[in-house]
């Protein structure tokens, strides 16, 4: 470990090991560390995901960084072979269907030509048809649906380790210790303190620490609109032999898909407010959870619970929009990537590639995420996706 490098990426699971790899990719970026307490990941998102990368949002940008990822992980396991070792991620080309259920079939329709303007394959289908192709889903309530074929899944472990290899192979520098200061002055952030008492300087930061980002932002005086939001999680078995499904997501909050061994899904519990919790709420599984699969897809009546885990969204409270960019309004020499709720580990390639090209090109070059930038924030100018979320 040196005392001073070109960037220091703080963070260094899925979003931070993609920014480092993408900026030190092709011999450039210089001298780059990431500061990451945990070489486990045993509390980060990543690990803790469904790992879905899909094309259908209503928000242009998101769209281009679902299909930027989706063509980045289908070559995922070649491309970033290190030293002729190919790194599986175990990417499924499931497709995903969200499904009206709950009065929003306008938005989603349209929502699915704002998808098709913008080069997704996507195809809308209504009750009937919805009922041929998937006919395990059953809810009257269901009106309409968006099925993006080309959209898919992936291990989200195995996405973020292999960044972090590639990272390590193109010479970047992972330091297991925990950022507990963080100083500036003349405008500019100047230095991160440690944990374990080290110092190290730099001329650029990056901020990418999920939903520890706002406790670590407030440490040089960032407002960060970014919150920690428990989600719980289920793997499941069904006991009927079901159809083909792809990652399916539901207006009633509703998300499951495929396992090799059965089901993962979960739904948010929005009557739990912002913070960190690891342990269960007792009976939303059975009181919330089950009910509303069971409505959807009655072949779910009858299930085995497998596992119940926790994990938490770096949910952005202003305007749920991941926030990618630039900080604003001094300390310009700080990048932020942070606040993906639920969409963090499809939209980490474009994020490396967008904040790699904004410290080394100066610019957005390939997507331009102008839109996502913190700038929005204190401006006052709300940016929502209009789909599920
Ligand atoms: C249940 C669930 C399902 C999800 N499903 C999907 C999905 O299907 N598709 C999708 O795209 N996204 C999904 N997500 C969202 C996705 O998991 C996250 O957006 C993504 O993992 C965020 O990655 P990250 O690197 O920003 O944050 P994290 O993975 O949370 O990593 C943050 C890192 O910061 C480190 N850190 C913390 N404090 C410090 C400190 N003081 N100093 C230095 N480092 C620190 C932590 O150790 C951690 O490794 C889901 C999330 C959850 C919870």
């Amino acid at each position: 470990m040196n005392e001073r490098y070109d960037i220091v990426i703080i963070g260094g699971a899925i979003v931070g090991s993609s920014i480092a790899y993408f900026l030190t990719r092709g011999g450039r970026g210089g001298e780059v560390a990431v500061i990451e307490p945990d070489p486990t990941y045993e509390w980060a998102a990543t690990p803790r995901s469904q790992g879905g990368v899909r094309q259908i949002f209503s928000l242009p940008e998101n769209i281009a960084m679902g299909a930027y990822g989706l063509e980045f992980y289908s070559e995922f396991e070649e491309s970033m072979a290190v030293d002729g070792e190919p790194q599986p991620i175990s990417f499924n080309r499931g497709g995903y269907l969200f499904v009206s259920d709950n009065g929003g079939h306008e938005d989603m329709e349209r929502n699915y030509h704002t998808q098709r303007d913008n080069g997704a394959n996507v195809e809308l289908l209504d009750a009937a048809a919805l009922r041929d192709r998937f006919p395990s889903i059953q809810s009257e309530d269901v009106v309409l649906g968006v099925h993006s074929p080309d959209d898919g899944w992936l291990d989200p472990y195995a996405a973020m380790m292999g960044f972090r290899k590639c990272a390590r192979h193109q010479g970047v520098t992972y330091v297991a210790d925990k950022v507990v200061g963080w100083e500036g002055d003349g405008g500019l952030a100047r230095r991160v303190t440690l944990e374990s008492g080290a110092v190290i300087e730099a001329d650029t930061f990056v901020l990418a620490a999920g939903a520890w980002s706002g406790e670590l932002g407030e440490l040089i005086g960032f407002e960060l609109p970014v919150e920690p939001l428990s989600r719980d999680c289920y793997h499941f078995k069904c006991e009927q032999e079901l159809e083909p499904l792809p990652l399916i997501k539901t207006e009633k909050d509703l998300g499951i898909r495929p396992e090799p061994d059965g089901f993962s899904g979960g739904l948010p519990d929005w009557r739990r407010g912002p913070g960190w919790s690891f342990n269960e709420v007792g009976g939303f599984f059975e009181e919330t959870f089950w009910p509303l699969l069971a409505e959807l897809m009655p072949a779910f009546e009858t299930l085995k619970l497998l596992n119940t885990w926790q994990g938490h969204y770096a949910r952005n409270h202003f305007d749920l929009t991941a926030i990618i960019g630039p900080w604003s309004g001094g300390m310009e020499n700080v990048y932020v990537a942070t606040g993906y709720s639920g969409h963090g580990i499809m939209q980490a390639p474009a994020t490396g590639r967008a904040i790699a090209e904004l410290i080394l090109d100066g610019g957005f070059q390939t997507l331009d995420l102008t839109n996502m930038g913190y700038a929005r924030v204190p401006a006052n100018k709300p940016y929502r996706e209009q789909g599920i979320i």
